[in-house]
């Protein structure tokens, strides 16, 4: 990719995302359920540039979604709705609603309460809620604590007993049916076994549903397949599906998996250009027109990004790179061996492609990056920069 060539066409700081490489990660998860019934839903929140959500719909993927916002853009990127998923701990009424009168696949419950305002809520638009329960399977994933979701601790899904009360409760009611069971245990997951296991235990919980007369249609285990960023050994998508799938034997079920950063993660790249270089003593400063606003997984989870210096070369020393945002964490990345550099040299940060953009903001009042796509080799827009009279718009009103 020739990211000199982007950063002038486009300016910086800026996003740019590889379509193709997003397809290529696309099918090598679906190959490893060939055979299966099974559906990919893609994670929106991952990268939900409408354009990206587009692209994964031609290839035929489904969406899963964590606020209305995010099933209306899976309807505008043109994901059929019996492919969308609802889920998220904290749903609003209105939220609810919408989603039933969208008819989407199901709504993914992740506690009693929520159960009963589905019921309620269905109920007055006298509708039948289709419904999954989502499991905390109480499994460690070994991933950053901040991204395990599949524990007690954590604040999703409900214990298998109490799911168990849930799909009870859905089965004996008129507006409510029971068709999916839902575990996502965390992100950046490296290890096979506590996908197995959870998997394992929730099949269980599937089998024991059925001895009672609850049929579940839908099998869905969840995103979380980690990507390389630095030197992690990853999990190979096939193993993956052999996993899961070894779980399941005897059950006539559709497999759903939820990948977000795994269809996008290493697929996108964040381009930014040095403005400064300085030394406080002997701690060594890029300071470069990226920020923490644009790419917070370095300031929030302290996570590494792979750095490239483009087309410069010589001794390197080691330097945090820093942004303009005035706050000491804003870096995206420390310590890091760099040549020398200077004014308007571009830095290319890796493995942006998943909760980069998405997870922005205006803090300082800075306009957020464009974003672009490649695809067969082309460029193109998928998001202007924002301008300073973006910021404002929903302000200037009001100024007396
Ligand atoms: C975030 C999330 C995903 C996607 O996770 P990745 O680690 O990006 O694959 C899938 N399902 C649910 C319910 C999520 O919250």
């Amino acid at each position: 990719m020739n990211f000199k060539a982007l950063a002038e066409k486009y300016n910086t700081p800026l996003y740019v995302y590889n379509l193709d490489e997003m397809s290529k990660q696309y099918e090598s998860l679906k190959s490893a359920f060939k055979g299966r019934k099974a559906i990919l839903a893609y994670a929106v929140k991952a990268n939900s540039n409408l354009s990206v959500v587009r692209h994964f719909a031609k290839l035929g993927a489904g969406a899963d979604c964590v606020s209305i916002g995010e099933v209306r853009r899976a309807f505008l990127a043109g994901i059929p709705k019996y492919k969308i998923i609802f889920s998220g701990v904290g749903k609003a009424d209105a939220e609810i609603r919408e989603a039933l009168e969208s008819d989407i696949l199901y709504i993914n419950v992740e506690s009693d309460g929520e159960l009963q305002r589905v019921e309620m809520i269905a109920k007055e638009l006298n509708k039948t809620a289709r419904i999954s329960v989502r499991v905390n399977p109480n499994i460690d994933p070994k991933t950053h604590p901040y991204i395990s979701t599949g524990l007690h601790a954590n604040k999703f899904g409900v214990d298998i007993n109490t799911a168990k009360r849930m799909y009870i409760r859905a089965k004996n009611s008129e507006h409510l049916d029971p068709v999916g069971i839902h575990s996502h245990i965390g992100s950046q997951l490296t290890e096979l076994d506590p996908i197995r296991e959870a998997s394992e235990i929730v099949a269980d919980l599937v089998r024991s549903l059925q001895a009672i007369d609850i049929n579940l249609k839908f099998f869905d285990i969840g995103g979380g397949l980690g990507i390389k960023y630095n030197n992690e050994v990853t999990i190979d998508p096939y193993e993956y599906g052999q996993a899961v799938l070894g779980t399941l034997t005897g059950l006539d079920i559709t497999v759903i998996g939820e990948p977000g950063r795994y269809l996008t993660a290493n697929a996108g790249y964040f381009l930014t250009k040095v403005m400064y270089e300085k030394s406080n003593d002997d701690k060594r400063f890029v300071i470069v027109d990226g920020a923490m606003n644009d790419l917070l997984r370095p300031s929030l989870y302290d996570a590494y990004h792979f750095v490239e210096a483009v087309d410069k070369e010589g001794e390197k020393t080691k330097a945090d790179i820093v942004g303009p945002v005035c706050e000491s964490g804003d870096f995206l990345a420390k310590d890091y061996e760099l040549p020398a550099l200077e004014h308007d040299d571009l830095i290319v940060v890796h493995s942006a492609g998943a909760y980069g953009f998405g997870m922005g903001s205006n803090y300082n009042t800075r306009g957020r990056s464009a974003e672009v796509a490649v695809e067969g080799g082309e460029d193109r827009l998928i998001r202007r920069r924002e301008t300073f009279e973006d910021l404002i718009a929903l302000e200037k009103e009001y100024l007396d």
